[in-house]
């Protein structure tokens, strides 16, 4: 059943003492709830964020110091590429590497399962005979099909504004870690730098997680019957799908093809993020540049009926090979 949400920001305290909450930046009970949750997810402890880029800033913060080299899976959420190059002045040092094998020299390592848009998956077991400490974003894979912290990582780290949240109506992040020492540390910089979700964010999520595995079965299952059909496209060149979840990315001939597609597209929405219960379909070429093929298109599969999907791709599709009039 729903519980109440209590937006205090400070409790009174108790026989003269701060109680289990006392003032919001540190804990409150709506955040907790749902990390109780996630925790259980997860298989550790769970701390809640306003953001995926939130938990990833406090992962470095707290894991990394200044000086030190992230290495970091190629082809993963570009986001943290940009982030870790803004964070250069601060020392932040970061090398890409392919996931597929063992991470280079690092004082942290930063996989994704599976990597968005990329969608390579990482070797765990290179990772975990790194030295270093590994963290994983497993937003895609959410912890219905990879759960880090049994793969020898110390972190798993969630985007939950995705598949988590399942929406599109919050933006939160993830980190989940068991050994009690690193919690309490990441917890410490949460609290110190107050990068703390709202009662209000804490609440839509756990009203999200409800629904969880249900919606993520469904978008996992048209997601398959999708890439294969894909496969067979004539104008698609390549397809990538790592066999789960609800996330594919496949090319078409280029940059104009691809946009092309986009415009011609009607229930898919052509928008950015993923995970969420409407399909999406978005270029990425025009925010990550060429670290991408220029034709690759990212489908997020929503909950809409697989034939109609399909029908919308197809007659979009027609369009990739199609110049526009002049
Ligand atoms: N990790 C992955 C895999 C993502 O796709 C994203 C966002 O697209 C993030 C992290 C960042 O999350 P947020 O947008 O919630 O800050």
């Amino acid at each position: 059943m729903p519980t109440p949400v209590d937006r205090s920001a400070t409790w009174p305290y108790e026989d003269g003492e701060p109680g289990r909450f006392s003032y919001a930046r540190a804990d409150h009970p709506a955040g907790v709830a749902v990390e109780e949750q996630l925790g259980e997810l997860d298989g550790g402890d769970a701390l809640l964020f306003p953001s995926g880029m939130a938990a990833v800033t406090t992962a470095v913060l707290t894991l990394l110091r200044p000086g030190g080299t992230i290495a970091l899976a190629e082809g993963a959420y570009y986001g943290h590429a940009v982030l870790f190059q803004h964070l250069e002045p601060w020392g932040v040092r970061f090398v890409e590497f392919d996931q597929t094998g063992p991470p280079p020299p690092a004082d942290l390592v930063l996989l994704e399962a599976p990597a968005n848009p990329l969608l390579t998956m990482p070797d765990f077991e290179a990772a975990a005979a790194h030295p270093a400490p590994v963290v994983c974003d497993s937003t895609v894979a959410s912890p219905l099909r990879v759960r880090p912290l049994e793969h020898g990582c110390v972190v798993a780290l969630h985007s939950a504004t995705k598949v988590l949240g399942g929406h599109d109506d919050l933006l939160a992040g993830v980190l989940v870690s068991h050994d009690s020492r690193t919690h309490e540390r990441l917890h410490t910089t949460r609290r110190l730098t107050g990068m703390v979700a709202s009662a209000d964010t804490a609440w839509l999520l756990q009203r999200g997680l409800q629904t969880l595995d249900l919606r993520f079965e469904r978008q996992e299952a048209t997601a398959r019957e999708l890439a294969e059909r894909l496969h067979t496209h004539p104008a698609v060149a390549t397809v990538r799908y790592p066999g789960f979840s609800f996330l594919i990315s496949f090319d078409v001939a280029d940059g104009e093809a691809a946009g092309r597609v986009e415009r011609a597209l009607g229930t898919i929405v052509n928008a950015t993020s993923l995970g969420g219960v409407h399909t999406k379909i978005e270029a990425r070429h025009r925010w990550e540049g060429d670290r991408i093929p220029p034709g690759l298109l990212r489908l997020s599969v929503g909950l809409e009926a697989p034939e109609a999907l399909w029908m919308d791709l197809e007659q979009a599709l027609e369009q990739a090979d199609r110049k526009r009039p002049d």
